[in-house]
């Protein structure tokens, strides 16, 4: 059993001293999953694995940095931490806050939160408040806010934060006994492939356990890194990436550049193509942002890119569980048939007779 939580598991790669407060719910140590019925279905002979981020304990991975980001918090003696999100960090943030004894303020785009995520902020305690804009502009209202009252950012400008997330690319490279071919990861604010990329080059220099290129994916409708400039008004059903304008911009631009990679734009359509194989052939429910890492290796894959490596080894980051998002889920199915309680009308119906 690794020791509990990213913090405990890999704290000498961690800005932390033996006086900081540790606020952990026990994140990180997920589940490394092979994908093999997908590979199949894609007709190919990659070794895809999907790292399943969803199964932290607020559903996605912004906890590995959200642990760190309030036990810094706490450490300075902060009393109240705030955060402009699509949903997660909210969650998170106001899970560990609560768990800090702290207040914790969410800004959330007003209309553009999946409901799951919504649900657990208000359960957790935080004020949420709903910001009349997008996502980009609840950012900015959040570092004004922090520049003139005495209250936390824990957004991913929080260095604290892309420190934490790095922990993922460790479990990977302990699980595997070495890096991956390629990592294949959703971009919204661009902190998690900064991260990733981060985690990949500290253990590679003290294990040599190599490095994997790193695949980006944004979605069209708000590709602002492909397009090369802020996309004003962002568009897509994957509410998690729907960022015009990414703090961590220039980390995802070296993270690719330095590795070999790619950052690319998948259509709704892929990602939600891709979301509905994970759940009906893994078995793996995540939300549709997080099933843009599958979509960018379908692409990846009529794009050639494994033509010299067919058996490369793939990870997908699958960022966030599926329930936080059920209304999507359920718009993506046929309506559920009601029928009467009889056993002749179910065998039909259930089409088993
Ligand atoms: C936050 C988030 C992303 C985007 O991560 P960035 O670090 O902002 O690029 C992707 N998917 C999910 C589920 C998220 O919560």
């Amino acid at each position: 059993m690794p020791p509990a939580g990213v913090i405990e598991r890999y704290r000498s790669f961690l800005p932390v001293g033996p006086a900081t407060p540790v606020v952990t719910l026990s994140e990180g140590s997920t589940p490394l999953i092979p994908a093999r019925r997908l590979a199949a279905a894609l007709n190919c002979e990659l070794r895809i694995f999907l790292k399943y981020e969803g199964m932290n304990p607020t559903g996605s991975f912004k906890d590995r940095g959200m642990t760190m980001a309030l036990s810094k918090a706490a450490e300075a003696g902060a009393r109240a931490v705030v955060c402009a999100s699509t949903g997660n960090t909210a969650a998170s943030a106001a899970a560990y806050a609560a768990r800090a004894g702290m207040r914790a303020v969410v800004l959330l785009p007003a209309g553009s939160v999946a409901l799951g995520k919504v649900s657990q902020a208000l359960a957790y305690g935080a004020r949420v408040l709903a910001v009349e804009g997008n996502f980009d502009h609840a950012l900015q209202l959040v570092r004004d806010l922090c520049d003139r009252f005495p209250i936390t950012l824990v957004n991913s400008i929080n260095p604290f934060r892309i420190e934490g997330q790095k922990t993922g690319a460790f479990e990977i490279v302990d699980e595997l006994g070495r890096a991956p071919d390629f990592h294949f990861i959703p971009v919204g604010n661009a902190g998690n492939i900064t991260a990733y990329w981060r985690g990949y080059r500290e253990y590679d220099a003290l294990k040599t356990s190599g490095l994997p290129r790193m695949m980006g994916w944004q979605a069209e409708g708000a590709a602002p890194i492909v397009l090369g400039r802020p996309v004003a008004d962002p568009h897509t059903l994957a509410t998690a990436i729907k960022i015009g304008n990414p703090a961590s911009w220039a980390g995802a631009v070296a993270a690719r550049d330095e590795s070999g990679g790619h950052i690319g734009a998948v259509s709704d359509d892929e990602i939600v193509e891709a979301y509905k194989m994970l759940s009906r052939l893994e078995g793996v429910f995540c939300e549709p942002a997080s099933a843009a890492s599958v979509a960018g290796v379908v692409r990846s894959l009529r794009d050639g890119l494994f033509r010299e490596n067919p058996r490369a080894v793939v990870v997908c980051v699958l960022t966030g569980h599926g329930l936080k998002d059920p209304e999507r889920a359920i718009k993506n199915c046929d309506a559920i048939p009601t029928v009467p309680a009889a056993l002749e009308a179910v065998a039909s119906a259930a089409g088993v007779s």
